[in-house]
């Protein structure tokens, strides 16, 4: 039978609005390409667990409101069981409200609304779905005490927490004390230790500080350069770098979500952390090689050919 993923986390309706320069306080400006897209780390995972091969499960709060409903069907459509995303009365869906000017950069300002729902109460009525699942995914855009709810139940019943820590915050100890495996990018390993992560070395600092808080397994995931591992085992720290797959970047929005979704499937499929960084590494770089969120995010037959077929992505080990 097939190892089953829980997604826990955030939804958002993107709400994408193209400008030459973003307004001036008390202008209005005329923008045009506006789009409505499904958005929060919480999906965009779940999409990527699903859409690259695994048994995806996905807990998360969305409003009695227009997109609430679509979304859950846009999930369903992806393979994803929504069984646990329940639709809250009274109030909206969450949502971000996106500015894309003409340098690519972007202005936004978000409110999580349905997902502040997803608290400690709401997943001790979904307790079941946790005690039966292989891994709990998770990151921080919805609160904490449903964060720490799940992963308690999780570790008495042997499921396996990782944590992907984005947006970047300091964590409680109860929380940290928890989490099998952590997945921060360069900044928020930063923003967790108060190391700047800037290469292998700075990497194995930082990790190190995390396995001072109890944590086992450290991804630190490094944009263009791959993606750095440190694990506990017996009493050694084992460490590799394991290279990006060399693409021509266009926007690496979801490269983070579409690089854990990777990583969790190949986990449940049985590959060693090494193999699983590898595949995830380039289940990212097929994410930055499009645009947008949901739809970089590639298929399963797509990243097998791009892993067997792309030259990259060495593995260098680094201690023992
Ligand atoms: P986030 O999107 O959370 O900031 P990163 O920027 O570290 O995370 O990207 C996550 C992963 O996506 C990287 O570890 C790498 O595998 C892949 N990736 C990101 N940017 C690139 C790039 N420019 N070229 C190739 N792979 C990339």
């Amino acid at each position: 039978m097939k190892k089953q993923i829980l997604v826990l986390g955030s939804v958002n309706a993107d709400h994408v609005l193209r400008v030459n320069q973003f307004p001036r306080p008390g202008e209005t400006v005329t923008g045009s390409q506006y789009s409505i897209v499904g958005g929060g780390k919480g999906a965009n995972q779940a999409v990527a667990c699903a859409r690259l091969g695994g048994q995806t499960r996905f807990m998360a709060c969305v409003g009695v409101d227009a997109f609430g409903g679509q979304i859950i069907r846009q999930l369903d459509d992806d393979g994803i069981d929504t069984g646990c995303v329940e639709q809250i009365e009274g109030v909206n869906t969450g949502v971000a409200l996106i500015f894309v000017d003409d340098n690519a950069e972007n202005c936004i300002g978000i409110a999580g609304e349905a997902n502040h729902y997803l608290n400690a109460t709401f997943v001790e009525r979904h307790q079941q779905v946790i005690k039966t699942a292989d891994y709990l995914l998770m990151q921080l855009e919805t609160p904490e005490d449903g964060l720490l709810e799940a992963a308690t139940l999780a570790i008495q019943h042997d499921t396996t927490v990782v944590l992907n820590p984005t947006p970047g915050k300091p964590l409680s100890e109860a929380l940290l004390a928890c989490i099998d495996i952590i997945t921060p990018n360069q900044t928020e390993a930063e923003v967790l230790t108060g190391v700047k992560v800037e290469d292998p070395e700075s990497a194995a600092h930082a990790a190190s500080v995390l396995h001072g808080r109890g944590i086992a397994t450290v991804v630190i995931t490094m944009g263009s350069q791959g993606a750095f591992i440190s694990r506990l085992q017996d009493d050694d720290t084992v460490t590799e770098m394991v290279s990006a797959f060399h693409v021509a970047a266009v926007d690496t929005t979801a490269a983070g979500d579409t690089f854990n979704g990777g990583l969790l499937v190949a986990l449940t499929e049985g590959m060693d952390m090494v193999a699983a960084t590898r595949f995830a590494n380039g289940c990212g770089a097929l994410a930055v090689k499009r645009h947008g969120a949901q739809t970089s995010i590639p298929t399963r037959a797509e990243a097998d050919d791009f892993v067997a077929n792309v030259s990259g992505s060495p593995v260098v080990s680094l201690s023992r």
